[in-house]
């Protein structure tokens, strides 16, 4: 197996440089506006007044936000490499970019391995990290040298042993603790702590090579100690590997530590780099509620904010039909609104009591931090086609 390269080379390079290989990157050339820190509201404004003639709901992703997050990423965890996990958000240009910077990338299907590899990116930094695969998707790997993949099951080894003999593993175990997730995957993988042994047995006995364990503590976890138990119960995974006279696992990984880490981060990358801007569609008065429909929703691209984390749900107005002299409505009296999505439904209903000014129909709201798990998650369902949203790309410098 081609161990992975210790640092990537994000590493050590200048913001100026990193910015220069972002905005160049293949999807990305040409498209991209630079911003000031401050400039986003007065992008949206002229996209609306200048190029919005659909009033389709668009997205505005600052690539910006997320050089600046890789970074962080690369000045406090230099040795760990980052597999962006693609499910999250797979916008190309978003892609692309990243894969100028070297990133590796968490897939969990035939597709999303295919999207990654267009890109021009090696096999060698694509993880199928899912640990119950379609053996169509198996073999798939198997003829574009994806040669790492997760397990949990003993049913999955065989499949892996028939379709993909050449794959290197890693044993996904159950986080003994989910950090207080607010999506906890341990119900549904992770070997659980007498189930390890048998596995790694059942490898070995098929010649598949374990090199090592991973975990998924659950996404948005709010606790850091649930990494250092799970990391602690890796350490027996390690140990009972070598009780079975199985080859050490660190011997693949040949740099001075002994070990290579790699983290599948998915969320860190781009919630905070999408903002969402949708077009109200419908307005209803009842007292002094507010009631407006909108073009995007919980079968759009709100699907996980509304309904599963509605405290953190936020949106502002634009009103450049109303309001063109004050789109941003500073100062206006607020009323309790309740913002609608489009479709049938009732479980449509994207936020309530949220306190908006007296908006117009054509007016439009802007939701900021929308880019983990939103478009990712949209449907056609009552036959609004919410996958044709245009996203414009900016690059805003922090000073
Ligand atoms: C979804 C997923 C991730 C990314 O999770 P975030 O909470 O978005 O960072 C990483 N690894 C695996 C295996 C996943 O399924």
């Amino acid at each position: 197996m081609a161990s992975p390269p210790v640092l990537f080379s994000a590493v050590g390079l200048s913001p100026k440089d990193r910015q220069a290989i972002i905005v160049e990157a293949p999807t990305v050339r040409n498209k991209v506006t630079h911003l000031l820190k401050d400039g986003l509201t007065g992008f949206m404004q002229s996209l609306i007044l200048n190029h919005h003639h659909t009033k389709e709901p668009f997205y505005v992703l600052d690539l910006g936000v997320v050089d600046n997050l890789m970074d962080n990423w690369t000045r406090f965890l230099p040795m760990i490499r980052p597999f962006y996990a693609v499910k999250c958000n797979s916008d190309p240009a978003l892609l692309a970019a990243m894969a100028t910077l070297d990133m590796g990338f968490d897939c969990a299907s035939q597709a999303e391995i295919e999207s990654i590899l267009a890109l021009g990116v090696s096999p060698g930094l694509i993880i199928f990290a899912n640990p119950c695969k379609l053996d169509s998707h198996i073999r798939y790997a198997a003829s574009v040298r994806v040669n790492l993949t997760t397990f949990d099951s003993g049913t999955e080894v065989e499949k892996i042993r028939e379709f993909h003999p050449k794959c290197s593993l890693l044993i996904r175990i159950k986080p003994p603790d989910d950090g207080g997730s607010m999506w906890p995957l341990d119900s549904k993988f992770g070997a659980l702590p007498e189930e390890v042994e048998p596995l790694l047995q059942a490898a070995k006995a098929a010649q598949l090579p374990v090199i090592g364990v991973s975990f998924h503590i659950g996404s948005r976890a709010a606790c850091s100690r649930a990494y250092a138990v799970a990391i602690e119960a890796a350490k027996k995974v390690f140990e009972a590997a070598a009780q079975l006279g199985m080859p050490p696992m660190r011997t693949y990984f040949p740099d001075t530590t002994g070990m290579s880490i790699i983290a599948e981060p998915g969320r860190f990358f781009v919630e905070s780099a999408f903002t969402l801007a949708a077009n109200i569609i419908g307005k209803r008065v009842r007292g002094e509620l507010r009631e407006y429909w909108i073009n995007d929703g919980v079968y759009g691209s709100l699907m996980c904010s509304a309904l599963f984390e509605p405290k953190n749900l936020t949106c502002r107005p634009l009103g450049c039909n109303s309001n063109r002299e004050n789109p941003t409505c500073e100062g206006a009296l607020t009323y309790s609104s309740t913002v609608f999505g489009p479709t049938l439904d009732a479980l449509d209903t994207v936020m309530k009591g949220h306190g908006l000014p007296d908006l117009e129909v054509n007016d439009w709201l802007v939701f900021p931090n929308m880019g983990a798990y939103s478009s990712a998650l949209r449907s056609n369902f009552n036959g609004f086609n919410t996958s044709a949203f245009s996203t414009y790309l900016t690059y805003s410098n922090p000073s």
